[in-house]
């Protein structure tokens, strides 16, 4: 491919561009011609729309990689995640711009475009999208309460029956 070509493309590769259903709400990324949870394929051909992404996403799950392939030498340890977005597709990539050991389930992250590898010989440069952390608002994550401040699962001044 050449060198024009590659850049042409670009915004496209860079768009987290998939497809909805618009018979049944579906998202997919990337984009399908037909949606495979309506019950009749068919009826679904025509009614596949692009569908833009935000970017935004949930870490639901996530390994890190100690063994790199081949063009990724320079990158390990790296935590490659799950991530959901709340369009619906989940997402595979590459968390950056935090510790891999610092990764966990629940981390709300952003699509971002970074360099993916590097070609060897050739230099290549393969560009896609991967995850960053998003900075949260004060306080802590949705669904989990501060620590100590749990509130008393007793009444403060418990009833007694009189002996
Ligand atoms: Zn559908």
């Amino acid at each position: 491919m050449s060198i024009a070509r590659f850049w042409r493309e670009t915004p496209r590769r860079y768009n987290l561009g998939g497809s909805k259903c618009m018979a049944c709400g579906s998202v997919y990324f990337p984009p399908r011609s037909v949606c495979p949870v309506c019950t009749s394929h068919r009826q679904s051909i025509e009614k596949m729309v692009p569908f833009q992404l935000s970017g935004e996403g949930e870490v639901i799950s996530y390994t890190v990689v100690h063994e790199a392939a081949e063009g990724f030498d320079m990158q390990v340890p790296y935590a490659l995640a799950l991530v959901r977005t709340p369009e619906g597709p989940v997402l595979t990539g590459q968390i950056v711009d935090m510790e891999p050991e610092a990764v966990r389930i629940g981390l709300k992250v952003r699509a971002t475009f970074r360099k993916l590898r590097e070609e060897g010989a050739s230099g290549v440069i393969h560009y896609g999208y991967k995850f960053t952390p998003v900075d949260e608002p004060e306080g802590p994550p949705p669904g989990r309460g501060p620590v100590g401040a749990i509130p008393a699962t007793s009444p403060s001044s418990p009833e007694r029956t009189p002996a």
